[in-house]
């Protein structure tokens, strides 16, 4: 055997992952793909990786030496299940099989759990940072078994981007917790976008500022502190001019975001999970509002306000969208920690949020200096109830909020979409009330439903007769 990793699946994900292994030193790689072509094209344009092409799942794994240890990078769902009967029925138990795909987690909790029974290892990782980030470097979030770890660990080190001399890769937690962290990864990654976009339309709207102009606001941004890969690849979209039309490239793109299911997939499992994340869940809906295009021709004769939107010192707002874009992206943030921590708590995961925030410093998609604050934030104090609590994040949402609502109002009277600036504002407000009108929706809920209510000033639980005396009586709680 002369292989020590393997990679099935050689798309644009799995061949630059290949290369990227075996650009490493005292790799050699085992390559494999269903259909022919795509070895035979990656073997031939890269001979200096030195591949060791098969063609079979037999061959494949006799080019293995023990534990043998393979990266799937095929298409999520069915291709993965159908590599992994495969692998499972030419590999030993203790070999390892990982799957670098974009798997939704409880896809990768029945799987560990069914391949475990074989005694061979399932780890599914999740891989951040497109298909530059898989040839240079990505973020890597492996879940499963401790055992894996030992012999994986350093293999993926060597691959994973590199932040402050640190790699972007640790053992995120067993079973599904890597793809689950992957998943809160890019619905993070939905609610920044949408932040972004948020600001850009604002400032195009309210200060005539053509998409040139407001590229250089998003360049100077991002040597502060917004500064990320996102701020950073939306300066170079704005830039772009279109070469057919001379148009600015974004005003030629149909306006419909398109989204592949991983903000849905956060969202759906933060109503599960009974976690608040209004940013990440106004950026997929936002996305679900664009991409309604019979809805939205008929809307557009729905009225908005008189009169023109104008801003009288541009300056000023501009700097007031810039506060309201960190202050809301604390707020997200913040929201997609506490979904990580109620998943952990839900699947009994150990998951160490500061080492999650330290893999995310480089190489994915979501990648900015911010989190070296997140981080800071949970070194200081592991069981930090909520991330925007933390000094730091507290000064910054203090030092922001005037503007923020500024930047909300504006955009309420102007008649501009701000829905996740406006989100994260009322998140921020309800998070810090002293009293909210949830104890008028659990009087309701009690007059209807017999629900019952705790009172602030005596213990037990109680109920109206909403329909008799409308006296109080103690209630026999049910929870
Ligand atoms: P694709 O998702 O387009 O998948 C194509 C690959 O899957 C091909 O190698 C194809 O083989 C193989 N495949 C599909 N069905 C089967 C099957 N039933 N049995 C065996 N092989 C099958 O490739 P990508 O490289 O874009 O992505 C790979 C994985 O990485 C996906 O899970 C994706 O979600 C994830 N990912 C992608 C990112 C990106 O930026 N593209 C970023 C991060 C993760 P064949 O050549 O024979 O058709």
């Amino acid at each position: 055997a002369a292989a020590n990793i393997g990679v099935v699946g050689l798309a644009v994900m799995g061949s630059n992952l290949a290369r990227n292994l075996a650009s490493r030193e005292g790799n050699t790689v085992a390559v494999l793909n269903r259909s022919r072509a795509k070895t035979d094209d990656l073997v031939a344009l890269h001979p200096e990786a030195g591949f060791v092409p098969t063609f079979s799942y037999e061959e494949f794994a006799a080019s293995l030496q023990k534990p043998r240890t393979a990266i799937i990078m095929v298409k999520a769902g069915l291709g993965t299940d159908a590599v992994i009967d495969e692998l499972v029925r030419v590999f030993e138990p203790g070999d390892i099989i990982v799957d670098g795909g974009n798997a939704y987690f409880p896809d990768t909790i029945r799987r560990e759990k069914a391949v475990r029974e074989t005694g061979i290892n399932f780890v599914g990782a999740g891989i951040s940072g497109g298909e530059e980030g898989a040839l240079l470097g990505p973020s890597i979030m492996p879940g499963g078994s401790d055992e894996s770890w030992v012999t994986l660990g350093p293999i993926l080190e060597s691959i994973a981007a590199v932040a402050e001399g640190e790699p972007c890769v640790t053992h995120v937690g067993h079973g599904g917790a890597g793809h689950f962290v992957k998943m809160v990864h890019n619905g993070i990654e939905y609610a920044d976008m949408q932040l972004i976009a948020e600001a850009y339309d604002l400032i195009r709207r309210g200060t005539g500022r053509s998409p040139a102009e407001i590229a250089d606001i998003f360049a100077e941004w991002n040597t502060g502190e917004l500064e990320s890969y996102l701020i950073e690849i939306t300066a170079e979209v704005l830039r772009q001019i279109d070469q057919e039309t001379g148009q600015p490239l974004v005003d030629v793109i149909v306006d419909q975001a398109g989204a592949k299911g991983t903000g849905a997939w956060t969202v759906q499992t933060a109503l599960a999970l009974g976690v608040p994340v209004s940013g990440i869940a106004e950026a997929t809906f936002a996305r679900s509002l664009s991409s309604h295009p019979e809805q939205r021709a008929v809307a557009a004769h729905l009225p908005g306000p008189e009169g023109e939107f104008t801003v009288d010192d541009v300056d000023a707002f501009i700097e007031d969208v810039r506060l309201a874009l960190y202050a809301s992206k604390i707020v997200a943030y913040s929201q997609g920690f506490d979904e990580i921590r109620a998943g952990a708590t839900e699947y009994g995961w150990s998951i160490d949020l500061g080492a999650v925030a330290k893999i995310w410093r480089a190489g994915c998609i979501i990648r900015a200096q911010f989190l070296n604050r997140i981080a800071d934030a949970y070194a200081a104090e592991p069981d930090l109830p909520a991330l925007l609590t933390a000094p730091y994040f507290a000064e910054a949402l203090s030092r922001g909020q005037a503007s923020w609502r500024r930047v909300v109002i504006a955009a309420a009277q102007a008649g501009i979409p701000a829905p996740a600036f406006s989100s994260s504002l009322s998140y921020y407000d309800g998070i810090r009330a002293e009293r909210l009108p949830a104890a008028l929706i659990q009087g309701q809920r009690d007059f209807f439903g017999a629900h019952t209510y705790r009172r602030i000033d005596k213990e037990g639980t109680f109920h109206t007769l909403w329909s008799g005396d409308r006296t109080e009586i103690p209630a026999v709680d049910t929870h």
